[in-house]
């Protein structure tokens, strides 16, 4: 096909700094800021993603448009596919797989669970079996999310790598939690060297429209209420961190497991990382960032909190990422969601703004 011819003859690969980078996900919101960093940094990046349509599709597509503008490879497919899996690796000797493709969101796996079967335990399994047999084996980085702590209280947080994580709060969390179990056996059995990084809350520029913040901004600028649930009004709070912040973190466990490429022989390291702020943040206090920025005044409606969800306090201890990754974050939630809210207006264009309460 002609992506393959293009991708054989793609001098932006060849030319690499001998770092080769497969991303997967790589049109989604954190996968199109790390592929374009590694990128611009020098590294060859090819990209895959299957553009599914779990969210906005025009919003991928514009995503894609922004990665080959900065000379992404980007390929259009299912890391299922053993036949594309081949094709990619028996071109390209990627030295890292940042492995982000996954089927998101919490709500949606109560009506759609086989979707999270296949893209977030099946397809890793068959990416992991490809690298697996890779000569050398490419060191993977991997998503996985701090939603494996589950629902836990005040009393429990912040949240340590070293913590129990038998009760994923969904069916989301819970393959999230089977990808750690199965990574980690890989890298038990074949010396697979993996690194799991659990992300808290990201947000920013070219985010996910299913996440809370995004439908927020949205509903402030329509003037439609936004529901908050019971426990968010008193005690709860989520950890926020600013894409710039995680993608500094990616490209630090890239790095740090790239030490360990081709080892290949049973030895490569396992690690799990929480990439977080550690600062959480209760809903309101978001809520009122995004009024002030917008300069309107958002209306609520109160609701009570779903069993199927999402944690009522997430922090994350980020003390082991701070010390072998030298990760640390910098962008506090109004300089970030300042941020967001730029792109946002510019993204979604004038109507909006005309709507504007000043
Ligand atoms: P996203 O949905 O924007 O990106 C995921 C991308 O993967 C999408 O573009 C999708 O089309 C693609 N994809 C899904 N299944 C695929 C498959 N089988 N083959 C090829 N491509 C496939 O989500 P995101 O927010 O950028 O998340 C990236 C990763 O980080 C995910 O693994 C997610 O679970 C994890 N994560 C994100 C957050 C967050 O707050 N955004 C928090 C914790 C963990």
């Amino acid at each position: 096909t002609s992506w393959e011819t293009r991708l054989r003859s793609s001098a932006q690969i060849r030319r690499a700094n001998g770092i080769s980078v497969l991303v997967t996900g790589a049109a989604g919101f954190i996968g199109t800021h790390v592929s374009i960093a590694l990128k611009t940094r020098g590294d060859g990046v090819v990209g895959v993603d299957n553009f599914d349509d779990y969210y906005a599709l025009s919003l991928k597509e514009t995503r894609r448009e922004l990665l080959e503008f900065h000379g992404v490879f980007i390929v259009d497919g299912d890391i299922n596919d053993r036949g594309l899996l081949d094709i990619l690796f028996d071109t390209i000797a990627f030295t890292h797989v940042m492995h982000l493709a996954a089927q998101v969101g919490v709500q949606y796996a109560v009506e759609n669970p086989y979707a999270y079967v296949h893209s977030n335990i099946a397809s890793m399994v068959t990416l992991l079996e490809r690298c697996k047999s890779a000569d050398p084996q490419p060191a993977i980085v991997w998503a996985s999310s701090g939603s494996v702590y589950g629902v836990k209280s005040k009393n429990k947080i912040p949240f340590s790598e070293s913590d129990r994580v038998d009760r994923p709060a969904s069916i989301y969390a819970s393959t999230k939690r089977t990808g750690e179990e199965i990574t980690q056996t890989y890298n038990r059995f074949y010396g697979l060297s993996i690194t799991g990084l659990r992300f808290f809350t990201v947000y920013g520029p070219w985010g996910r429209p299913d996440m809370a913040y995004f439908s927020f901004i949205r509903n402030i600028l329509q003037g439609k209420p936004i529901t908050m649930y019971r426990a968010n009004h008193t005690n709860s709070a989520r950890d926020f961190i600013y894409i710039d912040d995680v993608v500094k973190g990616c490209v630090a466990s890239l790095d740090t497991s790239g030490k360990s490429v081709g080892l290949g022989n049973g030895s490569g390291p396992y690690r799990i990382y929480n990439l977080g702020s550690a600062s959480p943040v209760t809903v309101p206090t978001l809520v009122s960032i995004l009024e002030e920025n917008l300069r309107m005044k958002a209306t609520t409606n109160v609701a009570e909190m779903s069993e199927n969800g999402d944690s009522l306090f997430a922090q994350a201890n980020i003390s082991l990422a701070e010390k072998e990754l030298g990760y640390k974050p910098t962008t506090d939630l109004e300089t970030g969601l300042k941020e967001f809210v730029k792109w946002y207006l510019w993204y979604y264009g004038k109507p909006f703004v005309q709507n504007r309460k000043v």
